[in-house]
């Protein structure tokens, strides 16, 4: 008898979290929420815990021929930090696990380390607890991140409704470029090293990629101005593929305007000089780490001159699906193509 055998490729990322979360059943009163959000939210009496986990591994998540290891501590808990500002809460603390292979020494851990300690202290969250393990395969890293909230600001991605105004921080597409520059000046310097990489020119991209820094500010903020997003994820697999999973979530539709699309001027210039449309790299670049949330149109007056939100569309009906208004009028339908791990 022939056991099936389906490769993992034909789910994608997203069906197979959706294959193995089929078969999971809760049995605790206390979780509001489990699989399928920014982060996990747990009931804690007069308030929430939100807790999220991330995973790195180099060679697939970030490669030390460029990333300093300082850096690379520093994006590993700016990661999770900014599942824990999607889900409107502040991070309080974090455990580490590393796995490392003889290749690493004490120091190399050190300066790990103080790329953590250095996003604790950046984003106020409290070193822990983790795990040390050795590896075969050089570094990994995962960090669990627990925050806080009261019940009634937690942010899901199932609050979107028709009318709501589409909302992005920051801008889209840097860090996607920034690693497509990173792995040009990577390969020019394997094929001579006497070539030294020029990456002057480069700083802003190349920094959204190494060093990304979780809208925490945009979080406080929205406190003060007394805004509770209808809905809210941050942007790691790139805003076509979190807009999919809002509309999912929040069974709605949605349409979104190219000239309204966030992108610096360095990811723009250096997008066109590797042949790269800039908008699809908005669209599809991942890494960036911004929010992307959806208001109730009767907040829009309280956020309309904060200068690094951008009103990138609406949330409709879901029967008239997900658009891009092109510059010249023309709609397109928005494809989730997203990061594939798989
Ligand atoms: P994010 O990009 O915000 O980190 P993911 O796409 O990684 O979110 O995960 C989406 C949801 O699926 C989250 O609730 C996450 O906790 C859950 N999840 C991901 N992988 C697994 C797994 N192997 N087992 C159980 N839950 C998972
Ligand atoms: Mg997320």
């Amino acid at each position: 008898m022939s056991e099936k055998r389906t490769e993992i490729s034909d789910l994608g990322e997203f069906g197979l979290i959706d294959h193995l979360n089929e078969k999971v059943k809760l049995q605790n009163d206390s979780t509001l929420k489990g699989i399928g959000d920014d982060a996990a939210v747990i009931d804690a009496a007069d308030h929430v815990k939100v807790v999220t986990t991330d995973l790195l591994l180099e060679g697939v998540h970030f490669d030390l021929a460029y990333a300093p290891l300082p850096h690379v501590g520093f994006k590993a808990v700016a990661v999770n930090v900014s599942d824990i500002a999607a889900m409107n809460a502040i991070p309080k603390q974090i455990t580490v696990s590393i796995a490392l292979s003889n290749r690493f020494s004490v120091e190399a851990v050190d300066a790990l380390y103080s790329g953590i300690r250095a996003a604790c202290e950046h984003y106020g969250v409290d070193l822990v607890g983790g795990d040390t393990t050795a590896s075969r395969s050089g570094l990994v890293i995962s960090i669990t991140a627990i925050g806080e909230a009261q019940k009634g600001q937690i942010t899901y991605r199932n609050g979107a409704k028709e009318n709501d105004i589409l909302c992005v921080t920051g801008d889209l597409g840097g860090a996607l470029v920034g690693l497509q520059i990173l792995e040009r000046e990577k390969q020019v310097f394997l094929a001579n090293p006497d070539m030294r990489p020029d990456l002057e020119k480069y700083t802003i991209v190349t920094g959204r990629q190494l060093k990304p820094d979780a809208r925490m500010d945009i979080i406080h903020e929205l406190r003060e101005l007394g805004v509770v997003p209808t809905s809210m994820m941050d942007i790691s697999d790139g805003l076509a593929s979190e807009i999919f999973h809002i509309c999912k979530s929040s069974n709605v539709g949605a349409t979104i305007y190219e000239d309204k699309l966030p992108i610096d001027k360095q990811t723009f210039d250096t997008a066109v000089e590797l042949n790269l449309d800039p908008i699809t790299c908005v669209l599809n670049g991942g890494e960036d780490y911004e929010l992307l949330f959806t208001i109730d149109q009767k907040d829009f007056e309280k956020l309309e001159k904060h200068p690094d939100i951008h009103f990138i569309g609406h949330i409709s009906k879901a029967e008239e699906g997900k658009f891009l208004v092109t510059k010249s009028g023309t709609a397109v339908a928005i494809k989730a193509q997203g990061w594939k791990h798989f």
